[in-house]
Order: structure tokens, then sequence, then C-alpha cells
């Protein structure tokens, strides 16, 4: 039964083939999956806005914190209901499927009301009550890697999920902490081709997160397909100067259009079905 490392269930001896499932027509795993939208969700102005541009370039996936886990408590925390009834309108508006961050227990039943993909933060990554709770949720859950941790622990806290009865995780690399102070955390690109060789789960990158900068966040983003990373999920505001948090690591609207044609060669030398802008009129998806 068992294998050589201290996981089981998601590791590549367990189970050759790749996890793939679908969601929104995207197949996960397999398919160049792209998250987008806000840091937070601030008002329904902002994210009907992101929404429309979004569903224009033919992307499938919104993200947008409703409950944030801040580092001050003074910071803005989020829109909680409210901005998971806007994430959920907006989702249905403009054919995107909502991921949205769950930090509690108790908010499961709601996440699980209004997103699509249930995100475990950095903070929570070792939180194993909640872990073992999301096995049971019934919705794909996408892992960010906690900012201390190591693959193994990573991997560990997959399994939490996998083995309490949900195979539908994405894991996500969005930077460690080390010494270096330039860029918010430090992204271990080698992370992705590394999972890959030992774990059958899908594995993409946050470069928003794991730089901080939003000049960097595109040839990041680049680099992570390349490596053969499974997709991305990358913070953008209508005003990100405005913005109520992540603002400097937020792309202007234009930026993320500019970024879709470079992730499409990338994307086609791995292999992975990207098909943005290929999309009807927004017109029409009302
Ligand atoms: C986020 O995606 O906005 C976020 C808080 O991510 P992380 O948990 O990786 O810091
Ligand atoms: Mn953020």
């Amino acid at each position: 039964m068992g294998t050589r490392k201290p996981y089981q269930l998601v590791s590549r001896e367990w189970k050759q083939e790749d996890t793939t499932f679908v969601v929104n027509g995207v197949t996960i795993g397999k398919d160049l999956m792209m998250i987008a939208g806000p840091c937070a969700v601030e008002n329904r102005e902002q994210i009907f806005t992101i929404s429309e541009y979004l569903a224009k370039k033919n992307i499938k996936f919104l993200r947008g914190g409703a409950y944030k886990p801040r580092t001050s408590p003074y910071s803005f925390q989020g829109l909680k209901t409210e901005g998971l009834q806007l994430l959920r309108e907006a989702g249905d508006k403009y054919g995107l499927a909502v991921v949205s961050e769950i930090m509690s227990i108790d908010k499961i039943d709601e996440l699980v009301t209004y997103a699509d993909i249930l995100q475990v933060g950095t903070r929570n990554m070792q939180n194993y009550p909640l872990l073992k709770a999301l096995g049971k949720c019934g919705k794909p859950i996408l892992l960010k890697r906690g900012m201390s941790s190591t693959i193994e622990e990573w991997l560990l806290a997959a399994e939490y999920i996998v083995s309490s009865g949900n195979e539908k995780v994405i894991l996500c690399e969005r930077g460690i902490r080390t010494f270096e102070t330039a860029t918010r955390n430090t992204l271990d690109i080698a992370a992705i081709p590394l999972i890959k060789t030992l774990s059958h789960l899908p594995i993409i990158l946050d470069p928003s997160q794991g730089t901080g900068l939003r000049d960097l966040v595109s040839p990041v983003s680049c680099a992570a397909i390349a490596a053969g990373a499974d997709g991305l999920i990358i913070e953008v505001h209508n005003q990100p100067n405005e913005a109520l948090s992540d603002g400097d690591q937020s792309l202007y609207l234009d930026q993320l259009g500019d970024l879709l044609p470079q992730l499409s060669m990338q994307a086609q030398f791995r292999n992975k079905r990207f098909d943005f802008e290929s999309a009807v009129a927004v017109e029409n998806l009302n």
C-alpha cells in the first residue's frame, strides 16, 4: 500500500497520471487556467468593471477576497457576505467561475454557496481542522503554499484535504519568506517542475503575492508557464492606485491584456490550451 514519501495519495508514486478536472469549461491540470481579479472585492462598480474586462478577454475565472486575512487588524477586512454576493452576481453575468478565500470552518457553508473554488491562503496552509473540513466541502480547493513551508509540508497539507475525501486540489506557489526584501516574497519557480515530479496535482503560480510589484508580474508569469505551471492567479484592478489592498502589485486592466498574447505563446510551447480573446462578444453573454 504505502509509498516511500510521507504523503501518499497526492504522490506521483500513488497515481502516475496528472489529476485533471473541469471547471467552467477549462480542464484544470491540462489547459492553462487563468484566474484574475482584485485582491479584495471593494464595491459593485469595481467588480463589474473588472469582470466585464475579463469576459472580453475570455478569461474564465474571477478571483476576489471577501474575507481578507490582513496583517493589521486596522486594514480593510473585506466586504464579507456582501462581497461574495457581488462576486456571484458578476460571475453569473459574465460567465466567470468564482474563486474566493476561506478563512475558517464556520464560513465553509457560505463560501460553498457563492464560490466555485475555495482558496486556502498562505496563513492557513497548516490549519489542519480547516483542511480536513474542506475535504468534505465538495468544491475544488486552491491551496496556497505556506510562506514558511517546505514542499513536503505543503504536499502534506494537500494530503489532509485529499485523504478527507476531496481530490480536487490545485497547488499554488506564491513565494516564501527569505532575507530578501526587494520583493515581497521570494518566488520558488523551481517548485513548479519539482511538484510535477513529486505529485499528480495541478500547480499554478501567484506572481502578485510572489513579487509584490506589478512590473514583475508579467515576466514571472511567462517564466511560470515555461516552467510547466498549469496556470496563474493574477491580481488586477480597474484603479490600482485606489485599491484597498495590494494596489502596488495589481496590474492595470490593459497590462493584463498585454500579457495574454505572451502567455498564449508560452502555452503553445507547453501544449496547453489557452483561448484568450476568442470569446463571443460580451454583449452576447448577457
Ligand atoms: C491573496 O491572494 O490575496 C492572498 C492573501 O494570498 P496569500 O494567502 O498567498 O498571501
Ligand atoms: Mn492580495
